[in-house]
């Protein structure tokens, strides 16, 4: 596969977008060098519906032998409310450190032979952990009355609301709240 790559930036390969050619860095110690980098990686969550394009922009820096890169990687993820089904457009943002080595390592991902690195795992591991569990459309949201289906948020529904409102809802509430990194644009 080397040798058929097509670079697009400096040290981007075209059908690899979260693949950097490192060999030149690993030549000067302690350089650094900006990567910006876009593409597409599936989440394989039940809660995400759809995922738009991740944007990393990342900084790159030869460490003593090994690549340490740093940076801040955004995408969008369309989600479904827990309670109501409703949309929820949520923007992520995280920060991703992540250290290559050229010696195998058993916790540390390896630089290629060919004098890459692939921060695919990288950056799809860091953003999945940033997913909200239980997404919803806001803490407030009323869900749907499991017996007759109305979106309690658009209109009340006659007779199927008593157990509602029981002290378990705020509690319930509490516990939904975002993991870090996850926040909706709604
Ligand atoms: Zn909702
Ligand atoms: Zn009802």
């Amino acid at each position: 596969m080397p040798g058929s790559r097509t670079f697009v930036g400096t040290g981007v390969f075209r059908d690899q977008p979260f693949t950097v050619d490192v060999s030149n860095l690993l030549q000067r110690p302690g350089a650094r060098r900006r990567v910006l980098l876009s593409g597409a990686l599936v989440l394989e969550l039940d809660q995400v519906d759809d995922s738009g394009p991740i944007n990393a922009d990342l900084e790159v820096q030869e460490t003593g032998g090994s690549v340490l890169v740093r940076g801040e990687v955004t995408s969008y993820l369309r989600m479904r409310c827990n309670r109501c089904l409703g949309e929820v457009p949520t923007d992520l943002s995280i920060s991703l450190v992540q250290l290559y080595v050229t010696e195998p390592d058993e916790d540390v991902p390896r630089i290629g032979s060919d004098g890459s690195i692939d921060l695919s795992d990288a950056i799809h591991d860091e953003l999945c952990l940033s997913v909200p569990l239980v997404p919803l459309c806001s803490g407030a949201c009323r869900g749907l009355c499991p017996t007759c289906g109305t979106d309690l948020n658009v209109e009340p529904c006659e007779g199927h609301t008593a157990e509602r409102g029981s002290p378990f809802a705020a509690l319930e509430g509490w516990l939904e709240t975002s993991p870090r990194g996850a926040k909706t644009s709604r």
